[in-house]
């Protein structure tokens, strides 16, 4: 059984994870490169470790959760990175969302060492992650899976096991294709439902139940209301993550259309300086093209009636109601 655990990178993601690791009685070495990050951690207890190499010496298992490919390159290959500390035996799990590609080069790399190593992406947000209630995929060898599964269990509320290492990466980007698509969605309905003149409450309280509601729909259109873009998924990383499925889709000939649409949308708002905003400031460069701002009234003004509904029963109280009119 898996006693101590080292946990590399404590942004939004890691810093939930590595409390609930804490919480479940796990010895925890941690590592941030902000060093600060570090200082709640050690305040319960944490070792803090002064480099990757160092994190990884005395865990059994160690995780990271880090931005991109570009920060897994430096903290697991590169000078005092993980690989020149971890010893055979260790097993390693990398939480980030990467190319499965990266993840098959850190199987190769670890394997050299003789340590195990398993890709385990996941989704939920800095809420999920505070919560223990992520829904993680894992991949790797499955006696490894095993043996880690119950850790996986203190972080999330499903863990999925999808086969060979790289699978669970590609999981991942399945479910952010998703994920961007939703937001463009969101982020074009509203747009369009403030420029139809409707009143944007009842529409929110339409998506929260209509056959077309997912909670990601119904979290950021809440938020895009109150004009609330503080980051728990900032619109940067999902960027990035367009940019990793259009490189796993391209490879694998599989058609992208409206996923080309929302990263272009992405990269507009990112260039209008909101790429530390969470995600569904997406909104913000259709609005700019709409020439709108998309608010909802405070909650005591919502009228009975929406304006537009309000507006087309007069129109129709003053029509007569020929088959013509309707
Ligand atoms: P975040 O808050 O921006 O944290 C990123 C972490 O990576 C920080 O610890 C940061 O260190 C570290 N880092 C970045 N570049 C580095 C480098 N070159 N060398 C060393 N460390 C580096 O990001 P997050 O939201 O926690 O996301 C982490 C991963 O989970 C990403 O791959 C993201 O796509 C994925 N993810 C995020 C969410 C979400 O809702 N936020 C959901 C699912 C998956 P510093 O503190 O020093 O900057």
């Amino acid at each position: 059984m898996i006693k101590t655990i080292s946990y590399l990178g404590l942004g939004t993601m890691g810093s939930g994870m590595a409390s609930n690791l804490l919480k479940a009685g796990y010895k925890l070495t941690v590592w941030n490169r902000n060093a600060e990050k570090c200082e709640p951690f050690a305040r319960k207890g944490a070792r803090v470790a002064d480099t990757p190499a160092d994190a990884s010496r005395d865990a059994e298992l160690v995780i990271y959760s880090l931005s991109n490919d570009q920060a897994v390159e430096e903290v697991v290959f590169g000078a005092k990175g993980i690989l020149s500390g971890i010893n055979e035996g260790q097993i390693a799990m990398d939480m980030s969302t990467v190319l499965p590609a990266t993840s098959l080069r850190e199987q190769k790399a670890y394997a050299k060492h003789g340590v195990d190593f398993l890709d385990a992406p996941v989704f939920g947000s800095k809420q999920e992650s505070a919560d223990a209630k992520l829904w993680i995929m894992a991949a790797g060898n499955k006696a490894i899976f095993e043996k880690v599964k119950p850790i996986l269990e203190h972080l999330g509320q499903t863990v999925y096991y999808f086969g060979k290492n790289g699978n669970a990466a590609a999981m991942k980007l399945v479910g952010n294709l998703i994920v961007a698509l939703e937001m463009e969605a969101l982020a074009e309905g509203l747009v369009l439902a403030q420029k139809a003149g409707l009143d944007l409450n009842t529409v929110m309280e339409v998506v929260k139940v209509a056959d077309f509601r997912s909670p990601l729909l119904v979290s950021n259109g809440q938020n895009i209301l109150k004009r609330d873009f503080s980051a728990s998924f900032a619109l940067k990383l999902m960027l990035k993550d367009a940019g990793l499925i259009k490189k796993f889709a391209e490879n694998l000939q599989s058609p992208i259309p409206a996923l080309r649409v929302a990263e272009k949308n992405l990269e507009s708002a990112v260039a209008l300086g909101f790429g530390k905003e969470n995600a569904s400031a997406l909104i913000k460069a259709l609005e700019k093209e709409a020439g709108v701002e998309v608010k909802g009234a405070p909650l005591a003004k919502i009228p009975a009636v929406s304006p537009a509904f309000a507006e087309l029963r007069r129109g129709r109280e003053r029509r007569p109601t020929t088959a013509g009119h309707l």
